[in-house]
């Protein structure tokens, strides 16, 4: 459906856990408080929520966390969704780790593409983001996805003095395997508010000025508001997502669930709708009814949807949760 100011909001991102099996930093510092089990959502009322979600005009989601295969099940999840009618894709972002274990399950079960999330290439430093030595097996398993065939991307948040100097090492991933790697701006939600962040146009102009042959390329290869260059030579391509000094708000098309059941109109704002106490307090309606009840909810939060992020003025972001709480 298009919102008040005339986008067309056909994407959900999903978030099914706020626990994690790494701590970086900037998503997830330590000592942040967990959602209690029974407050977040069950897989039927998520699949409840996308069917309705489907009936509102949204059609894509992608499954997040926290990391989201340390639930149970998730694969299974990939399926349910899947199967809704009308649902033209489910993609997964993770960081990897259990990508391995789950990958054949979740293409089974009708997994579209996966984004693989990876800050560095050196074991020390991603012990340093991660506080996890499990860096060998996220390379393994992006390999692995590759050689599956499904669809690639793999997102890297550079931060100064810690992994920024590794861009280009990052980004010739691209030139050996056939995935898309993109850089992704540091936004100022938690955490992130205290690092620094690495312009993704200084890397562009950077890339631009070793590879003055590189072309934008203009395939639509995601949901994202990525902008992506082919480099001459590359089998994938560089693409950046700057929140920050590329503002793509124009082109917003998502909606966020977070693992509690609350839309988000937008990550910037602390405004949330709650739709999971309106399906818990639906005990007699039949199917049809309680997909209704829940497709009002969806138009209420898009409709809420603001025209802009106010990232460049901290102090006029109300969000105060962590990321990981929210669902990146
Ligand atoms: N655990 C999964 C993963 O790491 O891909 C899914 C959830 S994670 C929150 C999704 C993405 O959000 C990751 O690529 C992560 O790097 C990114 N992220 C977390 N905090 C961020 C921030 N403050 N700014 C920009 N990206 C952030
Ligand atoms: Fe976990 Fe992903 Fe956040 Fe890292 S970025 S702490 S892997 S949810």
């Amino acid at each position: 459906m298009r919102d008040s100011y005339g986008r067309n909001i056909d994407y959900m991102r999903i978030s099914i856990t706020d626990r994690c099996n790494l701590r970086c930093q900037y998503c997830m510092p330590r000592g942040i408080p967990f959602v209690q089990m029974e407050e977040i959502l069950t897989y039927e009322e998520i699949a409840l929520i996308c069917k309705a979600s489907v009936e509102a005009g949204i059609t894509k989601f992608k499954i997040t966390g926290g990391e989201p295969l340390v639930r149970r099940g998730c694969p299974q999840l990939v399926g349910m969704l899947r199967r809704i009618p009308g649902v033209s894709q489910v993609t997964l972002t993770t960081n990897g780790v259990l990508l391995g274990k789950y990958l054949d399950e979740l293409i089974q079960n009708g997994l579209d593409a996966v984004n693989i999330s990876l800050d560095t290439l050196d074991a020390e430093t991603y012990k340093k983001i991660t506080g996890s030595t499990e860096l060998e097996s996220v390379k393994e398993n992006i390999v692995l996805a590759v050689d599956r065939g499904i669809p690639v991307k793999v997102n890297s948040v550079l931060q100064k003095k810690i992994n920024a100097h590794e861009w280009q090492e990052l980004a010739m991933l691209a030139r050996d395997l056939p995935i898309d790697v993109r850089f992704i701006e540091m936004m100022p939600i938690g955490y992130g508010k205290k690092c620094e962040v690495v312009s993704g146009d200084e890397i562009q102009k950077e890339l631009k000025a070793l590879y003055p042959d590189m072309k934008e390329d203009h395939t639509v290869r995601g949901n994202g508001p990525a902008t992506y260059y082919q480099i001459p030579g590359c089998l994938g391509s560089v693409g950046f997502i700057s929140a920050i000094h590329g503002k793509f708000c124009k082109q917003c098309n998502r909606i966020r669930l977070t693992a509690s059941g609350k839309f988000k109109p937008c990550l910037c704002y602390g405004e949330s709708v709650d739709v999971k106490e309106v399906i818990r307090s639906m005990t007699k309606e039949t199917e049809d009814e309680k997909i209704e009840r829940v497709k009002q909810i969806i138009i209420e939060a898009i409709e809420k949807k603001p025209k802009q992020h106010c990232f460049e003025m901290t102090e006029k972001i109300t969000e105060d949760k962590q990321m990981v709480q929210i669902g990146g």
